[in-house]
């Protein structure tokens, strides 16, 4: 039998600025290895002092990604889990606030024995026991952690120290990864590559050096480029892989396998590169760059004021692809803001160009009236409609209004007093929003739920039983289903221990589809295995 090897880390790092696809690159690692026959963990490590990103506005940060167990986390653990197919856990995450808040829990309970806690070197060994616990979790037998932020950025000291400790301590077990960027002035035409430079020094000045650079950047890196990054870093140029841009996220594995990149890593951490499985991914990569048929999808929100909408609702966008290529079609997605339908309005015909309507989560009253109308129009035109956690409320609260002669009906969460709370929060939650207690205590993670025989929901999963993962704080009024039952309203998924309703949907003889689910199918979806619901959702588009 060979030997059993050790684990092996690579650590992702940033370098020049964020935002250029560092989440993508350590996803895209992960599944070259892994297709490389390697067992992988993909761990993201924070920088801020929240303690999950459960409490961070979504257009300022990105969407929040809900783990199995209920971890509200950094969206790159949705990149992970799409590209490497595997379930992320608290254990994959890890933030600055965490690692203190365990630090002084273990000072207040005298386990450092009378010593006195030292940022150094105590924040870096809680931040190396979370990066091996990960390990142990996962089994993996190589961890890639990913840095948020960039080299050079004070809060990221003590998350390079943690590396740096690792890496002398187990010189053969950890390597790094700079992913950095390469502008291109329009003025001048070509790649620069001194802000790289920079970043190279700055992590030299944390005593790392590089064992890989990814040069992003919109066109493929020049060989004089390469050449003069490699110098500086003293690596063979081999080692300076290329990451220009590409059509869609899901080539970049591709692109990284054109370039030898999975045998070249492995080669340098002293493994075997295994024969390579990636035909499954090439085929996608490939149908998805020849799809040129469109489906046109609304998503009627609120959350598009300040960065791209492509950060804060990347799980649905990424879902609706995957539905859309699977069906052959290239979803063209546009952004709908609910409050103008509620200053005017007219403004709600523009949704009769749509194929397909979306309403996806959200929190707060803002835009809720217009979503409101956004479901009722689409109900009565026969637009498909589907409903993600806050859109499935909606529906609901239209479908009272409209149909069930509840003219006010609402959700607590909008309007406290309104007569007829068909969307309401459960017991334990009043207390906790009274107390102000909002971090973590949402109903989260996966839950189970049963399907009613024949709807649209159990024949787009094929089977009865089916869990999926929430996070929200009110939910459908056990006291108005009936109500709402006999207006012609079916909830078709059911959380049987809690008696919580998780699907609302319209029969298909009265609607092509207008389906609502209290869970996000979304966190669920893989490009190699589209969601159900999002299938059935863009079949109805089409049709
Ligand atoms: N605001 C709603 C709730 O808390 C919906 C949440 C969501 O869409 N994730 O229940």
């Amino acid at each position: 039998m060979a030997k059993k090897q050790r684990p092996k880390y690579i650590f992702v790092v940033g370098g020049v600025m964020s935002s250029v696809g560092k989440g993508v690159a350590a996803a895209s690692i992960g599944k070259v290895l892994q297709s490389r026959g390697y067992r992988v963990a993909n761990l993201k490590a924070d920088m801020y002092v929240n303690l999950d990103a459960g409490t961070i506005r979504p257009a300022e940060h990105g969407e929040v990604f809900v783990g199995e167990d209920g971890i509200e986390a950094d969206q790159d653990l949705g990149n992970y889990e799409r590209f490497t197919n595997q379930v992320s856990t608290a254990a994959d995450y890890i933030t600055t606030g965490q690692v203190y808040a365990e630090v002084i829990r273990r000072e207040r309970n005298l386990e450092y024995g009378g010593e006195d806690v030292e940022v150094y070197p105590d924040i870096p060994k809680e931040i190396i026991r979370r990066i091996e616990q990960c390990q142990k979790k996962n089994k993996s037998e190589i961890t890639i952690i990913e840095y948020g932020g960039t080299v050079g950025e004070y809060q990221l000291l003590p998350f390079l120290e943690a590396a740096r400790m690792m890496k002398a301590r187990n010189p053969e077990g950890v390597y790094f990864v700079l992913v950095s960027y390469l502008p291109m002035p329009a003025l001048l035409g070509e790649q620069k590559s001194k802000p790289t430079q920079q970043a190279i020094i700055n992590l030299h000045s944390a005593g790392i050096n590089p064992d890989f650079v990814i040069c992003r950047s919109e066109l493929p890196a020049t060989p004089d480029i390469k050449r003069t990054i490699s110098n500086v870093c003293s690596l063979p140029v081999e080692r300076i892989v290329s990451a220009p841009d590409v059509y869609s996220i899901y080539d970049i594995p591709v692109s990284f396998e054109n370039q030898n990149f999975g045998a070249t890593l492995l080669q340098a951490m002293g493994l075997k590169a295994k024969k390579r499985d990636l035909r499954d991914w090439l085929a996608l990569a490939d149908k998805i760059r020849k799809t040129k048929k469109q489906v046109k999808i609304g998503i009627v929100g609120k959350y598009f004021n300040l960065k791209s909408c492509k950060d804060t609702y990347i799980s649905v966008i990424e879902s609706i692809n995957h539905a859309a290529w699977s069906e052959g079609r290239r979803a063209n997605i546009v952004w709908l803001e609910a409050e103008k339908y509620e200053k005017d309005r007219r403004k709600i015909k523009e949704l009769d160009v749509f194929d397909g309507i979306i309403v996806p989560g959200g929190f707060g009253a803002r835009g809720t009236e217009g979503m409101i109308l956004a479901a009722n129009y689409a109900r009565l035109n026969k637009i498909p409609y589907f409903g993600l956690c806050l859109g499935m409320q909606i529906m609901t609260i239209s479908y009272a209004r409209n149909m069930a002669g509840l003219k006010r009906a609402n959700s607590t969460e909008f309007d406290a007093n309104t007569p007829h709370p068909v969307i309401a929060t459960m017991e334990d939650q009043v207390e906790k929003i009274k107390n102000k207690d909002y971090g973590a205590t949402m109903r989260l993670g996966a839950y189970p739920c049963v399907l009613k025989n024949r709807s649209i929901a159990a024949q787009a999963y094929g089977k009865k039983q089916i869990s999926e993962r929430h996070r929200h704080r009110y939910e459908v009024n056990n006291d108005y289903v009936e109500r709402l039952e006999k207006a012609g309203l079916v909830f078709s998924g059911k959380y049987q221990s809690g008696n919580l309703m998780e699907i609302s949907e319209l029969p298909k003889e009265v609607h092509p589809f207008y389906l609502g689910t209290q869970f996000h199918p979304e966190f669920k979806s893989r490009p190699l295995d589209p969601h159900p619901l999002f299938i059935e959702f863009i079949k109805a588009a089409i049709g």
